[in-house]
């Protein structure tokens, strides 16, 4: 959708739209081979139990190393990787890959961690998901609850039978569920309470604004409260400042998640990270 933003927009805007239209083909050619072609790379970012400063777990961020491109952010191929079906054999390569991570490295000795591993709309609809996660996690050795699966809230409401189902057998099978960037989608609260979550992830975006915006404020206040009152866990995404942390902190969020801390970085980097292990002092 072209806007109208000022006189030169329409002449710089047009190459761009071509350039965009070569860049996609590029992507959605390579991405067809990307997989086999062993380009793909998870990296690490802790979450950290706000209380005790300790890295508890991490979510599995995917990247794509693109031979001509670099390193590929998820926001440019995942869309694509979605209109395409793609991101079924993408997805299932993201769970093997997460899953023999965090075996690895309880094997090396560090503490269970629970690793987060993102679905989009496609996966969670998919044929056989509950076999697939059950298949991987019982070939890598893991217990069941150091697995969460992240959806977000529009997934849940697009069938919420299915969703329940589905959402049971994960719940039965042991595997947590965490609702990803909390607040910016449309879910029913009542519909909430049924569903067996473990978690719930407030959006960064509200983080973000949470020190000098009330309305912002607000919302993670409330969140927090829903969480507790649901017996949730409850996450903040994108901590990038002290007083954003102090402000969790004081309102009892349970974990943290953002830039202050670490960003998403690959495993051997994670590792470092591991070892020294406490992510701040408690005071
Ligand atoms: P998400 O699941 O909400 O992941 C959090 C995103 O926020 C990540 O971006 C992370 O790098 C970024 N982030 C974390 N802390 C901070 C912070 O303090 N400040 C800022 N500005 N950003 C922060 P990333 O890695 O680019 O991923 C973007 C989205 O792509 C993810 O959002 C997720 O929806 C999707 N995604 C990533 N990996 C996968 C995957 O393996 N499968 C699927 N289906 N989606 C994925
Ligand atoms: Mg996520
Ligand atoms: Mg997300
Ligand atoms: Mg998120």
């Amino acid at each position: 959708r072209i806007k109208d933003k000022g006189s030169n927009t329409y002449s710089l805007y047009a190459p761009a739209m071509n350039m965009k239209g070569i860049e996609r083909l590029q992507l959605e050619n390579g991405l067809r081979h990307a997989l086999e072609r062993d380009e793909f790379v998870l990296y690490y970012q802790p979450r950290i139990n706000i209380e005790t400063g300790q890295i508890i777990g991490m979510e599995a961020l995917l990247r794509w190393k693109h031979p001509e491109l670099g390193l590929v952010p998820p926001g440019a191929f995942i869309p694509i990787a979605e209109e395409t079906g793609l991101i079924v054999p993408i997805g299932d390569w993201v769970l093997r890959t997460a899953l023999r991570q965090n075996k690895a490295w309880q094997d090396a000795g560090y503490p269970h961690m629970t690793v987060a591993v993102n679905l989009s709309p496609r996966q969670f609809m998919r044929q056989g998901l509950v076999e697939t996660v059950a298949r991987e996690v019982r070939e890598t050795g893991l217990h069941p609850s150091d697995l969460e699966l992240e959806i977000t809230e529009s997934m849940t409401m697009h069938d919420v039978d299915y969703t329940i189902g589905l959402l049971e057998e994960m719940s039965k099978m042991g595997v947590q569920i965490s609702i990803d960037d909390f607040g910016t989608g449309y879910s029913s609260l009542s519909y909430l309470k049924h569903f067996p979550i473990s978690t719930l992830k407030i959006d960064q975006s509200f983080v973000r604004g949470l020190v000098g915006d009330p309305y912002h404020a607000a919302i993670v206040t409330t969140v927090i409260h829903l969480a507790q009152n649901l017996r949730l866990k409850v996450v903040a995404e994108g901590v990038e400042t002290e007083e954003q942390f102090r402000y969790l902190r004081d309102h009892r969020c349970d974990e943290l998640q953002g830039f202050l801390f670490s960003r998403p970085v690959p495993a051997e980097e994670f590792e470092e990270l591991l070892r020294g292990n406490v992510m701040y002092e408690v005071s």
